[in-house]
């Protein structure tokens, strides 16, 4: 029998709530290109409810204690006497969120002699030393696609909210105020800018699609090309370094996975590139930008705008400098978690899982590390490498 261990985010802090403000989630059949949704043999969870929090488990607890394994389901998750680092030394599987990330360091994994199986309910492995992993042949798993869309749509809105200055202008509204001036003075339409992605990979490519009829520019970088169709069909350049790209960009929008590759790469030099006044928007994953160079380039109006929900590490300290900086438009890590990716990546975990427990393959697509080498999506898109260094700040967070 198993034991998983599953570090979740807090419920709401009025606890969890008694109804929901819509009845149901739209139905959809499959992703876009065909691939399909989670194929679990049951859910224990009613779709639309709060699963990706403590109390809502993932909607796993009956299946699990049903076939005899143990479940722990935990929001402490930073610092050596966390109740995660606890368990750790029986553990079996540990599942963790992008949200609110259990980070498995070298250090962790080390106290972990019987974990086989580390499961991302969302998409992005960077909390695992993956190098560690493949040392210890651990499986690494996430549940591709669950949330790519829903990350898109997230772009797309603060690419508008950043041109447009919403953000401060709903603030005058709250401040009860009419200054229109001050709203608009930093006001600008996205028609007819130049709007480039840092990878074309399942959010880059949606990002670009939802924003084709905005008559823009559409640029792209990516290790890999896009069918030459797909170019033609989104009027979409393609150039050969992120270098390249960023130089003639009004706006840039990071959707490359966290890895030694992508570690720091908007830093002074990188962002220095960029044309003056340009929005960089960072839904990926918070070390790939420079802390400290986001905020001196809205400081001195390099960036006119940096938005974003990815952070580092998570959560962030309350004297993180982006919860203060000027022009940003961050929100807490949350652009894949809305209610309907959380319907999704919970149906993925538990799909994953029954395969895990039954022996059974999990799907190729799901996969980052397995035997001992980067494996399905792994192979394509990560670095065997280590992102995880500098996580034990988390532990300097206070809640509000
Ligand atoms: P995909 O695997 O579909 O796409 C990733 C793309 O990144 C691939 O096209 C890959 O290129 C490309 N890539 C990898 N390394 C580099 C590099 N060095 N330079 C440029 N491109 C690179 O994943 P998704 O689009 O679904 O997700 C991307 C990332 O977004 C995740 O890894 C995660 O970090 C983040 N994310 C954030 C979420 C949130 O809630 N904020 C939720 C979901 C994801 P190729 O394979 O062609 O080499």
């Amino acid at each position: 029998m198993a034991k998983i261990v599953c570090v979740l985010y807090d419920d709401p802090i009025g606890g969890m709530p008694d109804s929901y403000p819509r009845d149901d989630l739209p139905t959809v059949t499959c992703y876009p290109g065909g691939t399909t949704l989670p194929t679990p043999r049951e859910l224990d969870f009613t779709p639309g409810e709060l699963l990706g929090c403590v109390s809502g488990e993932l909607g796993l607890r009956r299946f699990l204690e049903r076939e005899g394994h143990t479940l722990v389901v935990t929001s402490d998750k930073d610092g050596p006497d966390s109740e995660f680092e606890q368990h750790l030394a029986d553990a079996d599987v540990v599942i963790s969120q992008p949200f609110w990330p259990a980070y498995l360091t070298a250090e962790r994994i080390a106290k972990a002699p019987n974990l086989k199986l580390a499961l991302t309910a969302g998409i992005g492995s960077d909390h695992v030393d993956l190098a560690a992993a493949i040392a210890r042949n651990i499986t690494v798993a996430e549940v591709t696609y669950c949330n790519s869309i829903s990350v898109a749509e997230h772009v797309v809105m603060m690419i508008l909210s950043l041109v447009r200055n919403y953000l401060p202008s709903h603030d005058w509204v709250r401040k009860g105020g009419w200054n229109i001036a001050d709203c608009v003075a930093r006001s600008y339409d996205v028609e007819g800018m130049h709007v480039g992605t840092v990878a074309a990979g399942r959010i880059g490519a949606a990002v670009l699609r939802r924003l084709k009829p905005f008559d823009v520019h559409l640029h792209y970088f990516d290790r890999h090309r896009l069918p030459e169709a797909v170019e033609k069909e989104l009027s979409v350049t393609w150039h050969d370094s992120v270098e390249a790209m960023v130089g003639v960009c009004d706006v840039v929008t990071i959707n490359c996975p966290l890895h030694p590759e992508t570690e720091n790469l908007f830093d002074h030099e990188m962002i220095g590139r960029m044309k003056r006044g340009a929005y960089l928007v960072n839904t990926a994953r918070g070390k790939i930008v420079d802390r400290d160079a986001v905020v001196a380039a809205l400081e001195t109006g390099q960036l006119a705008g940096y938005a974003g929900d990815v952070w580092f590490p998570q959560p962030a300290p309350r004297d993180h400098p982006w919860r203060s900086m000027p022009h940003e438009g961050m929100t807490p890590h949350i652009s894949g978690t809305s209610l309907s990716a959380q319907a999704r990546y919970a149906a993925g975990v538990r799909e994953v899982l029954e395969c895990f427990l039954a022996g059974t393959p999990i799907r190729d697509e799901y996969l980052i590390v397995q035997g001992g080498g980067l494996a399905g999506t792994g192979a394509h898109s990560y670095s065997p490498g280590d992102a995880t260094a500098g996580s034990a700040e988390a532990a300097r967070f206070t809640a509000a």
